[in-house]
């Protein structure tokens, strides 16, 4: 029996957008990065961990989308690191990753995707976003350089010592690795797969759950790390079992996005508790079982049919993740239509 088919997650989702070459081979030429750094028209995304430096303009009522605060290479100021991010017909673009704080000390930090009215109130010039909150705002040119500009920035933060002899490595490559001065081992930028599903009754529902570290009210979906050795799949079942005490029958594959914070790849699924074939029309929901939280990484985990799902959002007493994120998607592709994100 084929079972349901899964819900369509949006194409494409928040932080795939992209729209400059790569240049990966051109990236790892000597001089490339250098030659970029020479080129007035090369513009610079200015990068700390997750932040990125972003533009807010006046736009006739109010202040309009945020873009990245691109500038010239000779606007680099104190401590950093370049990382080469490709090119378009405009020219190169270059990251550089360094204190934000301390490269502009008047910028405020913002989170403009905040509640619902506070875009219009963010303040206008150059600001200090996470890519979590302004991710989905950019365009797709933008979005792409910022997603992998973070990637390569938290990498670098952490990963600055030789795995083999623990001596400092210098960045090669454009950025893309980094090389051992000692014995010539060369490392790459670090992604993590994770899994996220949707886990569904067979009846309608979705398991919605809060993590131990997230704030009272929010649900979402269930994720966990793949382990060494493990298929995505074998990492569903396992992460359901673990964190709620479900067993899964089918899962489907629904689509990925980077997740860089600080180096996740996730790859999202739906999934069906096991037990009564997958069809919503016949399953009896007195057959499906009640989650168990293990109270450990999960401190709520309940079944929400769309009618609950949208009562609880109108009263307050359920958020859901941001807009940015592969979660929400996946919540929304059950529900059928856009929901307010947390
Ligand atoms: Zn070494």
């Amino acid at each position: 029996m084929p079972g349901p088919r899964p819900p369509a997650l949006p194409e494409p989702l928040a932080l795939n957008r992209a729209s400059i070459d790569r240049a990966g081979i051109e990236r790892t030429a000597p001089g490339t990065l250098e030659a970029a750094l020479a080129d007035p028209a090369t513009r610079v995304l200015l990068v700390d961990g997750a932040r990125v430096a972003i533009l807010r303009e006046p736009d006739g009522d109010g202040v309009g989308a945020p873009r990245l605060a691109l500038v010239g290479p000779a606007a680099r100021r104190g401590e950093g690191e370049t990382f080469y991010l490709g090119r378009d017909d405009a020219g190169a673009y270059v990251a550089w990753s360094c204190d934000l704080d301390e490269a502009l000390p008047d910028a405020p930090t913002v989170s403009p995707a905040g509640p619902p009215g506070t875009r219009d109130r963010a303040p206008g010039g150059v600001t200090i976003a996470s890519l979590r909150d302004v991710g989905h705002l950019l365009d797709d040119r933008d979005t792409g350089l910022a997603t992998a500009a973070v990637a390569l920035s938290q990498w670098r933060r952490t990963h600055r010592h030789c795995p083999r002899c623990g001596a400092r490595t210098r960045l090669v490559e454009g950025g893309w690795a980094a090389r051992c001065d000692v014995d010539g081992h060369v490392v790459y930028p670090r992604t993590d797969p994770a899994v996220i599903m949707a886990v569904h009754d067979g009846t309608g529902r979705i398991l919605l759950a809060r993590s131990v570290a997230w704030p009272e009210r929010r649900r979402s979906v269930l994720a966990g790390f793949v382990e060494a050795g493990e298929a995505p799949e074998a990492a569903v079942r396992r992460e359901v079992a673990e964190e709620v005490g479900l067993e899964i029958g089918r899962v489907a594959y629904a689509g990925a996005q980077p997740w860089p914070f600080p180096a996740s790849l996730m790859l999202g699924f739906h999934a069906w508790v096991a037990g009564p074939p997958g069809d919503e029309r016949v399953v009896d929901r007195a057959d499906v079982p009640d989650p168990a939280p293990d109270g450990i990484e999960i401190t709520h985990a309940d079944w929400f049919t769309r009618e609950e799902l949208a009562a609880e959002l109108a009263d307050g007493s359920v958020r859901l993740p941001m807009r940015t994120s592969i979660a929400l998607a996946l919540v929304e592709s059950w529900y059928g239509r856009e929901l307010p994100a947390g």
